[in-house]
């Protein structure tokens, strides 16, 4: 499969599952935007990675919790390369907190960037999609918001609220080949995961059937998947890159 003359943006692309993503697409052919919040020099890096590949690629900063900074986002990308073929909905954060204990404003922040932020770009690029008659939107859910998990009811809610999203806007962008789907990770190794207690991850593994977290390149290579033009016919799916966990 080629993505070549295809152009990505890949919200998030600075670190992680995002950069894995990039490198991906960018290993397919396609030109790709590293869209990053705070981490710049990070980003640099994932751009450095995409043109090793041979692609053209750039750094856009952009908070995604703030829709007028979406609207520009999916403005410059347009404006620098004509088009916007794939967008994929990775940036995200997790505050995680009992229900009883955590605080109001990390559930209002979470909500604003996993689950507002993936409307927002989703609204901006199928725009210019409608337009061009062709799209490819993928948005990174989880397992959490298929199963729940304590301590995370804002990431749970956020990460079911993407699902529906997908599902809806599938529905409706349908009809002029825009395809919109979601890869649902289980336990990856990322800065996300790294942060939580050795007891947490032991127990969390202890659920993965396969026995060990993913790595970023198994997300990445779903997502590539339904970003690819042959991947016409399957629209509002989730696929579970976790091992085994969902089962
Ligand atoms: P990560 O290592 O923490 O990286 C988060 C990325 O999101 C960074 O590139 C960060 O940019 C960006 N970001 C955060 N807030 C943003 C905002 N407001 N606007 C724009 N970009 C923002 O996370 P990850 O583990 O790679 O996770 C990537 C996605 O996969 C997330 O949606 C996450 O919920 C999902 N996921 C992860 C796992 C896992 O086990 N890791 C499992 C299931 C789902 P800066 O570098 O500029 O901060």
């Amino acid at each position: 499969m080629s993505l070549q003359e295809n152009v990505a943006l890949v919200t998030g692309g600075s670190r992680g599952i995002g950069r894995a993503i990039c490198v991906e697409l960018a290993r397919q052919g396609a030109a790709v935007a590293v869209n990053y919040a705070g981490n710049r020099a990070a980003a640099e890096e994932t751009v450095q990675l995409c043109r090793e590949l041979g692609v053209e690629a750039e750094a856009f900063q952009a908070d995604v919790a703030d829709p007028a900074a979406c609207d520009a986002l999916v403005a410059a990308v347009k404006e620098r390369w004509g088009r916007l073929d794939i967008l994929v909905n990775n940036a995200g954060i997790a505050r995680d907190g009992l229900l009883m204990t955590a605080k109001e404003e990390d559930f209002a922040q979470t909500l604003d960037t996993n689950l507002k932020g993936a409307y927002f770009c989703t609204k901006a690029a199928a725009k210019v999609m409608l337009r061009q008659k062709y799209g490819r939107i993928v948005c990174l859910s989880s397992i959490v918001g298929l199963r729940g998990n304590p301590g995370q009811t804002a990431y749970a809610a956020s990460k079911a609220g993407v699902i529906g999203l997908v599902k809806a806007a599938a529905k409706e962008l349908a009809g002029r080949d825009i395809t919109v789907n979601a890869v649902a990770p289980g336990f990856i190794e990322t800065d996300m995961t790294a942060v939580l207690p050795e007891k947490a991850k032991a127990a969390m593994l202890g659920t993965v059937p396969k026995g060990r977290p993913g790595s970023p390149q198994e997300v990445a290579r779903a997502v590539a998947f339904f970003a690819g033009r042959e991947c016409a016919y399957i629209t509002g799916q989730v696929l579970c890159v976790d091992g085994g966990m969902a089962v």
